[in-house]
């Protein structure tokens, strides 16, 4: 079992297979192109799964792969694929922004995969392209339908953002309550390489929105996961994901792996340590080791909740958020 320094359980492991991306959200990485990270930066994915495997055998039971957008990198289903045959019970999962699952859906399924978030911000065409800054809606809706239709587990993702999406926030939660699929809001989180124009909207603002709508009930943090639960009248479940919130950290179950092999324990904070050397000297004593290091040195809390001012400079691209 992995404990961190302030007694909390570690069993989920975040890996982000590259910091690459098809879209340029305006909350994550608007003012690309940019020089991205040579690829020979870049772990393999047999350097990386040599990594995962040694953490599941160390207590790590739910893996989520993501980017960048991590249906960039070639042959992700073959990555899948060794991370299930090692162990079929894991809890394995994808964050994606849907664009390419059209063509993908099917093979990941194969592969043992699980789950799925798909982030979806509108549904209006020209929204998601000023939030995406391309034209996305058709293809990411084309993406959802076809996981559904494979047999994926399905999450929807949406960041409110003041006076671009929020008059969407009913909107979405009654298109993820017809497809029975559970929808998660997320609260802007301020950060370096966003574009310093928008402005999110807190949980308690998103909260107002839907009661426009409808009566909530409020359920609770669902174990250690991030996303706080409510329900509607009707039994219909929908979560939102509150870090400028006080108890958000208190049960943070979690650390962090980029592409390039740096262990990253809070979303936050800058600090990281590299597995590289360890993994690619095939040295998997010492990439425990670093695992252990970096859960004895994880942070107690994030500082969303402290100083607008002081921004966060961890790109949501590198680390998937
Ligand atoms: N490209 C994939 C996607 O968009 O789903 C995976 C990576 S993305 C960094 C993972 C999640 O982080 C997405 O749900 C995205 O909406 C969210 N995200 C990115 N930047 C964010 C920010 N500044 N605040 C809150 N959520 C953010
Ligand atoms: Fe790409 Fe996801 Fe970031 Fe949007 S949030 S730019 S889709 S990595």
């Amino acid at each position: 079992m992995l404990i961190d320094g302030h007694g909390r359980k570690v069993d989920y492991l975040r890996v982000s297979v590259t910091e690459r991306c098809n879209f340029r959200c305006q909350y994550c990485m608007p003012d690309k192109p940019f020089s991205w990270k040579p690829k020979e930066n870049l772990l393999s994915f047999e350097e990386l799964f040599l990594f995962i495997k040694a953490a599941m055998d160390e207590g790590i039971t739910k893996v989520r792969i993501t980017g960048g957008e991590p249906l960039l990198r070639e042959d992700l289903d073959k990555f899948v694929a060794m991370i299930y045959n090692h162990n079929p019970a894991v809890d394995l999962a994808l964050t994606t922004n849907g664009y390419l699952l059209k063509q993908t859906a099917q093979k990941l399924k194969d592969a043992g995969l699980k789950r799925l978030n798909i982030s979806l911000d509108s549904l209006k065409p020209q929204v998601a392209k000023e939030i995406a800054q391309k034209e996305v809606l058709g293809s990411v809706l084309e993406g959802i339908e076809e996981s559904l239709r494979v047999g994926l587990g399905v999450k929807i993702n949406m960041v409110p953002l003041k006076g671009v999406n929020e008059d969407e926030i009913v909107d979405l939660l009654d298109f993820a309550k017809e497809r029975g699929i559970e929808i998660r809001f997320i609260e802007y989180m301020e950060n370096a390489m966003a574009n310093h124009q928008i402005k999110g909207l807190l949980g308690k603002e998103i909260l107002e929105k839907i009661k426009e709508k409808y009566r909530i009930e409020k359920i609770g943090r669902q174990g250690s996961s991030p996303s706080f639960a409510y329900k509607l009248e009707d039994g219909y479940r929908f979560g939102l994901i509150d870090p400028h919130k006080h108890d958000f950290c208190e049960s943070c179950n979690r650390i962090r792996l980029t592409a390039e092999g740096f262990l990253i324990p809070c979303l936050y904070f800058d600090e990281a340590m590299s597995i590289k050397d360890a993994v690619q000297k095939g040295d998997i004593e010492a990439a425990v080791e670093v695992l252990r290091q970096v859960l004895r040195d994880k942070p107690e809390k994030n500082r969303w909740n402290e100083d607008e001012n002081e921004l966060s400079n961890r790109a949501f691209y590198e680390t998937g958020g």
